[in-house]
């Protein structure tokens, strides 16, 4: 039998919080697995939310990434298969003082990319759940990626550091990682009955030179809901309009990696 393919690993990204980098990761990491995908999540957010709202309590977790990019644990090791048919690299709220300790270290940005190359043919995807920082956990991510998504909600403000993102990108590319690629900006918390949004999401594209993902994620109530109950809008509800455009984006991205 011919060896499995590596996964395609991609960072979720954008140092400003608040722009669905959890939950499009969650959401599209669900679709992914609804797709027979073979999917693992990484959460590399000291405030674990993407752990949180997969059904996993950061506070009692026995191991988390942070054992596994500071205390040399195998990835393997901490992996966590959790409700949506996705696996799991837990954070904790330990993380906080990996960016202390890993600044210390040589070839400190290359640490996620060994952790992960192990696991790489056990799965079809990985995504990267980013903190809202340029610091060197994000940095890690950038290098163990192929590709990053930048989500982004259409208000005028939300373009806010959006360059700053993109010219680290270029910079990790330069430097770390000759392969990374932005897969895109995905538009997020998108009200179509905004002419403000309607006019953000037809300039962002051309402003920025990159392709945006499409459909964009509609703003609704729903995705607040989902966390609670540790799964993600793909099942708490299932035919909403926000779990069928992640599901599109999902499929639209399957074609392209
Ligand atoms: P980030 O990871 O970028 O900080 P989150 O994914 O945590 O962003 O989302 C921030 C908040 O916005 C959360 O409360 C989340 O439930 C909410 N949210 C995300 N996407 C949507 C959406 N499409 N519609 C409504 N609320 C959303
Ligand atoms: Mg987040």
């Amino acid at each position: 039998m011919a060896p499995k393919r590596k996964a395609r690993i991609i960072a979720l990204a954008n140092q400003k919080g608040g722009v669905a980098k959890t939950t499009s990761v969650a959401s599209l990491g669900a679709a992914f697995a609804e797709a027979g995908k073979r999917v693992l999540l990484v959460d590399l957010d000291p405030q674990a939310c993407l752990t949180f709202s997969l059904g996993v309590d950061p506070d009692t977790v026995e191991a988390s990434v942070h054992d596994v990019l500071v205390g040399g644990a195998d990835l393997a090791d901490v992996v966590q298969t959790c409700a949506d048919g996705v696996d799991l690299v837990p954070s904790s709220i330990e993380l906080a003082g990996a960016e202390a300790v890993l600044l210390g270290r040589p070839a400190r940005e290359y640490v996620l990319q060994s952790a992960l190359d192990p696991v790489r043919r056990d799965y079809d995807v990985v995504l990267l759940d980013c903190s809202p920082s340029l610091g060197v956990l994000t940095l890690n991510a950038l290098t163990a990626a192929q590709g990053v998504i930048v989500p982004m909600p259409c208000e005028m403000l939300s373009h806010r550091g959006v360059g700053q993102l993109l010219d680290t990108v270029a910079d990790v590319k330069k430097i770390l990682n000759k392969k990374l690629e932005v897969v895109g900006i995905l538009p997020t918390l998108y009200d179509g009955r905004s002419t403000h949004a309607r006019e953000v999401l037809e300039d962002v594209g051309e402003r920025y030179g990159l392709p945006v993902l499409s459909p964009p994620i509609p703003k609704t109530v729903r995705f607040a809901e989902a966390p609670a109950v540790g799964r993600s809008i793909l099942a708490t509800a299932r035919s909403s309009k926000g779990a069928t455009a992640y599901r599109e984006v999902a499929a639209g991205l399957l074609q392209r990696l």
